[in-house]
Parts: structure tokens; C-alpha cells; sequence
């Protein structure tokens, strides 16, 4: 028997026309991850007798409980586990109704979520503080959404709530790692070549309305959150939903990356504000970005190479701008040649701007993100050039961010950008 919960728990709004709600500083009460404090979000399939449903648990101080002083925004770490259970739920799902965590707590009045995974970063308003919302409340939302959005597959979901910095740790480790790992081996076996479908992604029209992305194997969605297995599993739970098939067909540039059918796509799911997108290139008709990349990647002219920023990097880039620069010229929904918004597995890609020379082109990364990513960098770069340890010879800002020094640090490693055709 499936039962629609209308009616949720909870102290504030809940509604999509909260979603593009910002919480900045002054009004905030209290923050979660965003690298401040560890923080990620997980579902997971469990059996059907082994989870009860509606069960919400707060494991850890709750944010009044929390040591803060008057005035002083309330920091916790925080992870959050969606347990799942239902005799149609497959495991490919779970990414899907993970993603959907960000959208449900964008739809809380007072409340702002960005990124995903162990990115994931939560802000809450001194007003739904005072209006009573606690972390339980987090738990409600969820537990009504996903039972309502995705009443097809679960039949009982519980919630778990993780506030106490041994456990948001431990349990990334032990817990929520293991998973994002195995989606990623998974995903790591599929190429563009090997499949007949890419899909599109229209989530974030709602505020990028011309934003379309179109995900393939070899380059998920900009926000990190969505793979080409994603949207496929989207497009079986949700038929007439934001993904929808692409059938290839035969491409007009295989180097760059242009199909009819995706042009096709895109122009009509962007209302003909875009007409022709490139899949692999920066320079030539690039995807549009909307606003929650993961990562921006823009030229730096002189070392015949690109920059690469992710989010959580606040300081300048050797380009002369921070994320927050480059982000408000890249997003939006606007092609901007030289620059594009992309998900941080994209750095493991051999489709990764393939048209100017892929991978090779990295010249520089914040030391955060090129430890992230090194392993499949490196691995993917050796695999296409013979290059070991591709990694050091990129630079970061604990070596140098002034383009010269950037440029003497290149020399000295024998950087391969330096010696490929010149990118513009
Ligand atoms: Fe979909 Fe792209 Fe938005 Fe991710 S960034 S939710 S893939 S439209
Ligand atoms: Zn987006």
C-alpha cells in the first residue's frame, strides 16, 4: 500500500519556490561542511525488515545543543544517511535519490544546500532557527520527499543524522567512501564509443533556465552529481523527468565532439538560446555552465595550458581571478569560450577538452583537488601518453600562483603543455 505524505513535519516551508534562496553570512545561523567541517550525504538500499520507516535519528548535539556564542554562527559536521528499502529499489537508484537531496533541502525555507557526496555544504537561517527548525527536521523533509518523489521504489525509508566529528569521519571511511568508490569503478568502464545514448539533464533550468547538459559516460554532469548511469536510472524512474535519451547516431566531428542529435537536443531544450555545443572543447562551442560546477577550467594563455579551480578554493587562481570571479563569468547558462564549468571526475577523463590536447593541458590545480584526483589523473594520462606521475608535474598554490614563477616551475618538470601546439 503506498501512502502520498502530504502533509511534513516541520516548522518552515517546504517548497520549491525556495530553491534558489541564498543564505549569506548575516543571516546565518548555522553551517555544515563547505569545508569548515566534514560533512556528506549517502543513500543506500537496505532490506525491507531491516529498515523502519519514519525512523529519524539525531546522533550527535543538534544546533542548539551545539557551543556557541551569541552571535557566533553555530558549525557542526554532518553526515546524513538515507537508508531505503523497497521491493522495486535497485541499487542503481541511489544516486539519483542522493542527488535529490540537494533539490528537497533547497525547498526548506531558510536553508541552503550546495554540492554533493562529501562536498556537501548546508546553511541555515537565524529565522527557521527561530522558528524551531532542528536537525530532525532535516530528517523529515527527506523522509517525505522521498517518499513521495519515489513512492514507485520505496516503500520504507529511515534517517540517520551524524553531528559528532568521530563519527561523520569514521563513517565516510567505513561507510559513504566505499560507496562512491564502486559507483565510480562502475562508471569507469563505460566510455562515449560504447554506448548509443548520452542523456540530457535539465535539473538546473530552474535557475539556468537556457542550461542544458548533456551526460555521457566520459563526461558527467557539471555538478559532480550526475553520471551517465545517473541519468539513465533517472530516465527508468521518472519517464517524462529532466533526463531524457540522446540517440547518438553518427557524430559530424568525432574530435571535437558534435553530433546532430545532441545540437538538436540542446537547442530545443534551451529554447534555442543555444544551437550548437561541442562535447570536447574548450574553445569551440563549449557546453553552457549553470552554477554548480564542481570545478572551473580556464586558459592560461602563457603556459599554453589550462587552470583548474574547484569550489572550495577561495584564494586567486595564476589566471588573476578566484572561483568566485570565474564563476560569475562562466555560469549562467552562456557559452564562454575558454572557460567551463565541469564535475571533478572529469579530471580522470580521456574526453576531458580532448579536442586541445586533453589532460596534458593542466597546469596548475589547488593542492586539495590534485590530491583528490591524482590516482585517476595519472592513471588516465599514463594510459594516453606514457607520462608516470602526470600529478607533480602540475603545479598548485603551495608552489607558486604568480604566472612566472608558475612558468619556471613548468620548465623545471618538463611540463608536456609547454610543448604542444599552442592552445589559442
Ligand atoms: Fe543536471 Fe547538469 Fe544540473 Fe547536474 S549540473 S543537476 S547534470 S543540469
Ligand atoms: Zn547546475
Amino acid at each position: 500500500i503506498k501512502i502520498k505524505i502530504t502533509e511534513i513535519d516541520c516548522p518552515v516551508s517546504v517548497s520549491s519556490a525556495f530553491e534558489g534562496e541564498r543564505v549569506r553570512k548575516d543571516t546565518m545561523f548555522a553551517e555544515f561542511g563547505g569545508n569548515r567541517t566534514p560533512a556528506w550525504e549517502l543513500v543506500t538500499t537496505g532490506d525491507l525488515a531491516d529498515i523502519e520507516d519514519h525512523k529519524i535519528t539525531l546522533i550527535g548535539p543538534d544546533i542548539d545543543d551545539a557551543m556557541f556564542e551569541e552571535g557566533k554562527t553555530v558549525r557542526l559536521p554532518l553526515g546524513v544517511l538515507v537508508e531505503v528499502a523497497g521491493k522495486d529499489m535497485q541499487a542503481d537508484f541511489e544516486t539519483v535519490l542522493e542527488r535529490r537531496i540537494h533539490y528537497f533541502l533547497n525547498y526548506v525555507e531558510g536553508a541552503m544546500h550546495v554540492g554533493q557526496r562529501n562536498s556537501s555544504w548546508i546553511r541555515l537561517t537565524k529565522e527557521a532557527y527561530g522558528k524551531g527548525f532542528r536537525l530532525k527536521h532535516i530528517g523529515e523533509v527527506l523522509y517525505a520527499k522521498m517518499r513521495d518523489d519515489f513512492d514507485k521504489v520505496v516503500d520504507k525509508c529511515q534517517v540517520t543524522i551524524y553531528t559528532n566529528k568521530e563519527d561523520v569521519e569514521r563513517l565516510y571511511t567505513e561507510k559513504a567512501k566505499p560507496v562512491y568508490d564502486k559507483r565510480d569503478t562502475r562508471m569507469a568502464a563505460l566510455t562515449d564509443d560504447n554506448v548509443e545514448e548520452f542523456y540530457t539533464c535539465l535539473l538546473c533550468q530552474s535557475f539556468a533556465p537556457s542550461h542544458v547538459c548533456i551526460v555521457t559516460p566520459e563526461r558527467l554532469g557539471l555538478c559532480g552529481a550526475v553520471s551517465w548511469l545517473d541519468a539513465k536510472a533517472t530516465k527508468q524512474l521518472d519517464p517524462t523527468g529532466p533526463n531524457q535519451p540522446v540517440i547518438k547516431g553518427t557524430a559530424i566531428d568525432e574530435r571535437l565532439g558534435i553530433w546532430d542529435s545532441v545540437n538538436e537536443a540542446v537547442a530545443t531544450n534551451s529554447q534555442g538560446a543555444v544551437e550548437s555545443v561541442t562535447l570536447y572543447s574548450i574553445l569551440e562551442d563549449p557546453m553552457t555552465s549553470c552554477g554548480c560546477f564542481e570545478c572551473i577550467c580556464g586558459i592560461m594563455p602563457e603556459a599554453n595550458g589550462v587552470v583548474i579551480v574547484n569550489r572550495e578554493h577561495a584564494d586567486i587562481t595564476p589566471v588573476g581571478m578566484t572561483f568566485g570571479e570565474l564563476a560569475s563569468m562562466t555560469g549562467g547558462g552562456v557559452q564562454t569560450p575558454g572557460f567551463m564549468g565541469h564535475g571533478r571526475q572529469l579530471l580522470g577523463s580521456k574526453k576531458f577538452m580532448s579536442a586541445e590536447g586533453g589532460l596534458e593541458r593542466i597546469v596548475w590545480m589547488p593542492k586539495a583537488l590534485k590530491d583528490d584526483v591524482a590516482e585517476r589523473l595519472n592513471k588516465a594520462v599514463k594510459e594516453m601518453t606514457g607520462i608516470d606521475n602526470f600529478a607533480d608535474m602540475v603545479c598548485d598554490e603551495t608552489i607558486a600562483v604568480d604566472s612566472e614563477a608558475v612558468l619556471e616551475f613548468l620548465e623545471t618538470k618538463g611540463h608536456p603543455a609547454l610543448a604542444m601546439d599552442p592552445i589559442m
